[in-house]
């Protein structure tokens, strides 16, 4: 049995005492969750001191990405290491923002989601295409060269630990949910490509969250379809009551 994974990813929203500030909010409103695994992702400058909130606590720590090298001459960018010191169990890669806005592509994403592995840091690695490309019929095409390119060389092992979120580009932050059969159908697609590069046993035991406009009133039926293992939320996410109800979509 997958147990799920759900995670916020904050984006650049929050300053250090409003992401203390959600947080603790959060954390009293899911204090009895156990049958979910509950992660969240703020800004790197807000990492500590949500980290120092969450401690004793059933929430974990995710950065929202990182670059792949342990240090040196970066300007700007932030390391495994650095993020392991922190507290993160686990960093989004790859994410469609990145891809979109910052140059991010399936090598790049490799790179991180191997560096990651290498400080037992777990990524969740996302994939999804975007609206052209559904609507050309190449869905398959491009969740492939994601999944198949990202997790290029990775380990039985550091496969089990890998997250993988699938995420339409046309449904996030638009409002716009992929249906649960059309995300249910990629889900499935994603697990099939994962027996194929590992074995059927490997597949059947990774996480595979959807993302894109999950709310408390769709995450329920979303769930509820055999592979969607989760979700990667962000706006609602923002707002410790409609998170807490996405955790608790079982309540
Ligand atoms: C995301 O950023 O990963 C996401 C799914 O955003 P939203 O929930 O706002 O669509």
């Amino acid at each position: 049995m997958r147990k799920p994974i759900i995670a916020g990813n904050w984006k650049m929203n929050k300053t250090i005492s409003e992401a203390v500030s959600l947080v603790n909010s959060l954390k009293g409103l899911v204090v009895n969750t156990t049958d979910v695994e509950i992660i969240v992702a703020p800004s790197y400058i807000s990492l500590s001191a949500v980290a120092d909130a969450i401690k004793g606590s059933n929430i974990k720590l995710s950065a929202q990405d990182m670059y792949w090298e342990k240090n040196g001459a970066f300007t700007g960018e932030i390391s495994p290491l650095m993020l392991k010191d922190t507290g993160c169990q686990f960093v989004i890669i790859g994410h469609s923002e990145r891809r979109l806005y910052f140059a991010e592509t399936n090598e790049t994403v490799n790179k991180k989601v191997k560096s990651a592995h290498e400080y037992s840091i777990r990524p969740i690695m996302c994939v999804g295409e975007k609206l052209e490309e559904r609507e050309a019929g190449t869905t398959k095409d491009i969740i492939k060269d994601h999944v198949i390119n990202g997790l290029s060389g990775l380990t039985e092992e550091q496969m089990l630990a890998t997250v993988i979120a699938y995420e339409p580009v046309w449904a996030i932050g638009t409002g716009k949910t992929a249906t649960p059969d059309q995300a249910q159908e990629v889900h499935g697609f994603i697990r099939e490509l994962i027996s194929g590069i590992y074995s059927p046993s490997i597949a059947d035991s990774v996480i595979i969250q959807y993302g894109g406009s999950v709310k408390p009133d769709n995450i329920a039926e979303l769930m509820a379809k055999p592979d969607i293992d989760g979700g990667l939320i962000g706006g609602a996410s923002l707002d410790a009551e409609s998170f807490a109800k996405i955790v608790n979509y079982k309540a």
